[in-house]
């Protein structure tokens, strides 16, 4: 059996999260981390750990 690989989307990237939500501390603040790719769109998701939210704000760095 072998894992099907998708060529086009890399395993993990390194993209930078911006929190938008107001009045939480980290809004505006950029985090860069590591993400992985999911199977399904979105491809990448952010999560923020300071509101709790997801994060909306990703962009390849
Ligand atoms: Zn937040």
């Amino acid at each position: 059996m072998t894992a099907q690989v998708d060529e086009d989307v890399p395993p993990s990237t390194k993209l930078k999260a911006t929190c938008r939500t107001e009045a939480c501390q980290m809004n505006g603040e950029p985090i860069t981390g590591t993400y992985f790719a999911n199977a399904e769109p979105p491809t990448y998701r952010g999560w923020c750990g300071e509101c709790d939210r997801p994060i909306t704000d990703l962009v390849p760095v």
